[in-house]
């Protein structure tokens, strides 16, 4: 990051801190999404109709998008929507005297933003229908060859439309301000499945043809598809599993849990509104852990560890339903309303369903993740909860500060008032901006009336204020200890001084999280034959636990320990989770081995989905 910018970006948000203590919400809610061409502020769609041919042959969607219109302002006359990299075919309003053709305009705006399509609105005009196909490198859909699924036999596609990729495969608003209900018709190859993020029937017979129907009002990046060689399984009556056919019984086993968090997360917060809930497990190049699309939380592999020490992701896109998708952040600048709020419900869950200490270790390795986040940016800014203006990327902001700065800020207030008035205050908050899409500032408005006002002295609001927009992180955050992790410490620190060998540690029951904090604290000059007795005792160089892996690759080599670079390289090829790679990828970089990754990137990129090629491509600066 260049200088120049960090000067503009602290700039900008010292005159934001400036204009948001001194700004009534009223100017705050004005705020327009600097990441859409829409003109939003004067028309909206409010449904949006799709027909679409999934087309594996040239790795394009191709058909029409029909757009039901609201006029805000009535002099309007052009509709601005956002695109990347689609081809219009042809545009057609339809007025009083039926369907006609309009003329638009397409016009370039970067390779962040896309195109911008302007349409010419006859008065009276209430739908458009654009007819157009995506491009064969749409950013937000990846197109999987038979080889690179695990049945070998079937392509696969996905989509990933967070942030500001749904443009890529559908001409739309594409800013989380505008909400639309939407209907869908796809057709695919006879053999395969399409699954949208809309209500569907999981038993519905396979014959290339399938209808989708989103009664509920969601933005633009919750739209959602997916087509491969999917089978179902189901988990209770309203809640499965998709997946395909080698892993599906073991996903359907690991997320056995499923239906008991979303009644722990509905007994907090008020009822789950979307009707089903399913999980679809994607091939290993997805680049997320999950991605809540509504009614189908979209899954990477990565989370089956066989022990169910990974389902905290469940109960983080489960949580979605209430915070994100139903109480959405109105612009990226905002996503700690999204993520944090999901995070802290998240950790709720994870306490109803399997008890408090395992919560408690997740809060530990949460708010060492953050510190270290913290430290590492070059740009103070960034550790705030409302993100700078001008990212490259909405997705630059989306580090642990939205998570884990947002889940430390929510338990300071739980702790300040107390649970009983924090859980009643945050189900009313749901219900209140339910289907609705905010700012900080209608967070903060609505906090103020109903639980600092009633309940006056006991936080302060400036103190309230610097949590939301300060850099860093406030010395009253709370500061969660695990008696589980102090355990593992003290074995740590008698293995380090070689009181007790590998096979003396004691952890034989421990979970997943114990093994990530034994591992992260290691010294990086610990011996080398204290990685080998750790190695060959535990083999944890090719362990299956792909979050136990990435910790022990990070460690090893920063430390020098050469072993591991055979199974980092297969685990490079294998996987395309973002959080497992791109650091790894880094640290490739940190310890000079540039031309040794470029080399493993060479032959895992084409595996990788767009988002995460772009990613790396900066990371090795080619
Ligand atoms: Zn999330």
């Amino acid at each position: 990051m260049s200088a120049k910018k960090y000067l503009l970006s602290t700039f900008s948000v010292i005159l934001f801190a400036i204009l948001a203590a001194c700004s009534a919400p009223e100017e705050a809610a004005n705020e327009m999404d600097e990441f859409t061409f829409a003109n939003y502020d004067a028309i909206v769609v409010r449904h949006v109709d799709l027909d679409l041919d999934v087309d594996f042959d040239n790795k394009i969607l191709t058909g029409s998008a029909e757009l039901s219109l609201e006029i805000l302002k009535p002099d309007t006359n052009t509709l601005i929507l956002d695109t990347r990299d689609l081809a219009i075919k042809a545009v057609f309003t339809e007025a009083s005297g039926g369907w006609q053709e309009t003329g638009f305009v397409l016009e370039d705006g970067g390779n962040l933003m896309g195109q911008s399509l302007t349409i010419d609105l006859p008065e009276g005009a209430a739908k458009v229908r654009i007819e157009y196909q995506t491009s064969p490198g749409a950013s937000g859909l990846q197109w999987l060859t038979p080889e690179q699924t695990a049945g070998k036999e079937y392509p696969f596609m996905f989509s990933q439309s967070q942030a500001i990729h749904a443009r890529s495969w559908v001409p739309i608003q594409d800013t989380p301000a505008v909400r639309f209900t939407y209907s869908a018709t796809i057709r695919t190859p006879e053999a395969l499945l399409a699954l949208m993020s809309a209500d569907q029937d999981p038993y519905t017979p396979r014959d290339g043809e399938y209808s989708f129907e989103m009664p509920q009002a969601i933005p633009a990046y919750l739209m959602a598809i997916a087509v491969g060689d999917l089978e179902f399984q189901a988990i209770s009556d309203t809640v499965g599993v998709y997946a395909e056919e080698y892993i599906l019984a073991a996903a359907a086993e690991e997320f056995s849990e499923t239906p008991m968090m979303m009644e722990a997360t509905a007994d907090l917060y008020g009822p789950y509104r979307w009707g089903r809930y399913d999980l679809l497990i994607l091939p290993p190049s997805f680049p997320f852990g999950g991605m809540e699309n509504p009614r189908l939380t979209f899954l990477t592999p990565t989370v089956i560890a066989g022990d169910k020490s990974l389902t905290s992701i469940i109960a983080h896109e489960l949580a979605h339903s209430w915070s994100g998708n139903l109480v959405t952040n109105a612009t990226w600048r905002h996503a700690w309303l999204n993520e944090g709020f999901t995070s802290y419900v998240e950790n709720r869950v994870m306490e109803e369903v399997y008890g408090k200490d395992r919560a408690v270790m997740e809060q530990v390795l949460g708010k060492a993740d953050l510190l270290e986040t913290i430290a590492g940016f070059e740009d103070p800014a960034m550790s705030a909860l409302v993100m700078p203006y001008g990212l490259n990327d909405p997705f630059e902001g989306f580090t642990d500060v939205p998570y884990q700065k947002g889940d430390l800020f929510l338990r300071y207030l739980e702790q300040k008032f107390g649970r009983e008035k924090f859980d009643t205050f945050l189900r009313a908050y749901f219900e209140e901006f339910a289907f609705g899409s905010i700012l900080s500032e209608d967070f903060y408005s609505y906090l103020d009336e109903n639980l600092m006002s009633p309940n006056p002295g006991v936080v302060e609001p400036e103190v309230i204020r610097a949590w939301i927009y300060d850099p860093g992180l406030l010395d009253v955050a709370p500061e969660p200890t695990s008696d589980a992790f102090t355990l593992v410490s003290e074995t740590r620190a008698a293995f380090l001084a070689g009181e007790i060998s590998a096979t003396e540690l004691g952890s034989e029951a421990w979970i997943t999280h114990q093994w990530l904090y034994f591992i992260n604290a290691l010294p990086d000059d610990m011996a080398m034959e204290l990685f080998i007795d750790l190695d060959t005792t535990f083999d944890l160089s090719v362990t299956a636990n792909a979050e136990i892996a990435f910790a022990w690759y990070m460690k090893s080599l920063q430390a020098g320990y050469l072993t591991v670079v055979n199974p980092v390289e297969e685990y490079l090829i294998r996987i395309g989770r973002g959080k497992l790679i791109y650091p790894l990828y880094q640290r490739l970089v940190d310890i000079s081995q540039r031309d040794w990754a470029l080399k493993v990137y060479q032959k895992a990129r084409p595996g990788y989905h767009p988002i995460a090629q772009a990613r790396i491509d900066a990371i090795l600066e080619l």
